[in-house]
């Protein structure tokens, strides 16, 4: 125990210790900042801390250290759960890239579908894109607008299928890697009622003639919704049940040009099969 406390002491001392120095100096007088955020992910960090990935409103895409965050009593709670809105405040330090974690409350909790095992792999996809296309400390408040709105979906309708479609396609909008929906990138020929077709190694859709081996269809339906996903919020929404089909359609191609953006394939993509 007086080890311990020793070490805690001495710890202490090696961080906020002498002033003598003007980093120290610095450092000492670095302010904790505090945004409103959504947690992406968390790692586990040695025996007792947690390295978590957030998505601040005012702060981008940050990484930071939460002390003692494994410990079965430990101050965050369910705080640091995927998707988590929460209020967070932290403090920068110059020479690491992670920032240190010191407070985290719960703004709003998706506790049903963290929770539930189906409607968490939704989350996770939508996580493990916000982690791969979100650059470090850039603002985005259209982005932070979208996750938080495609959380809320899968909570209050306990169904990740249209609030991952519609996550999927805003995230190619915002990216500015939607292809044209009305003709061929090739050869230009307008796709009228007729479907269109699209894979992961072209970022555009192709019509009947130009279509390539392998490529999946994108019905009439799945390109009419895409007009309503631009115009309306999800949230606003009153779709018809028959509008699955176009719906998923649509959800396959928006995670395939995202995977064509990023150049990799999604590893929680396959997990929704098993859902
Ligand atoms: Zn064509």
């Amino acid at each position: 125990m007086v080890i311990t406390v020793l070490l805690r002491v001495r710890a202490f001392r090696t961080e906020y210790g002498s002033l003598s120095g003007a980093a120290s100096a610095r450092r000492l007088l670095m302010p904790a900042r505090e945004t409103e955020a959504i947690i992406l992910k968390t790692f586990p960090l040695g025996e007792a801390d947690r390295l978590v990935s957030f998505f601040g409103r005012s702060s981008g895409r940050v990484r930071g250290v939460a002390a003692g965050a494994r410990r079965l009593k430990n101050r965050y709670g369910s705080t640091l759960e995927i998707l988590s809105h929460v209020q967070i405040w932290y403090v920068e330090k110059e020479t690491r890239d992670l920032v240190r974690i010191q407070q985290a409350e719960l703004l709003e909790s998706f506790h049903k579908a963290q929770s539930d095992y189906g409607l968490s792999t939704g989350l996770a996809v939508i996580s493990e894109i916000s982690e791969l296309i979100l650059p470090e400390h850039e603002v985005s408040e259209p982005m932070f607008r979208l996750l938080l709105l495609a959380a809320r979906e899968v909570e209050r309708t306990a169904d990740w299928h249209l609030p991952l479609s519609y996550f999927a396609f805003w995230t190619v909008r915002l990216g500015g890697w939607l292809p044209r929906f009305d003709r061929c990138v090739t050869c230009g020929a307008p796709f009228d009622s007729k479907p269109a077709f699209y894979d992961a190694h072209q970022s555009g859709l192709f019509c009947e003639n130009c279509r390539r081996a392998g490529m999946k269809p994108l019905h009439a339906e799945a390109r009419s919704l895409a007009e309503r996903f631009a115009g309306e919020r999800l949230d606003r929404m009153t779709l018809e049940r028959c509008i699955e089909t176009g719906a998923g359609e649509l959800r396959e191609a928006g995670l395939s040009w995202i995977e064509h953006h990023l150049e990799r394939r999604l590893k929680t993509r396959e997990l929704l099969e098993t859902t």
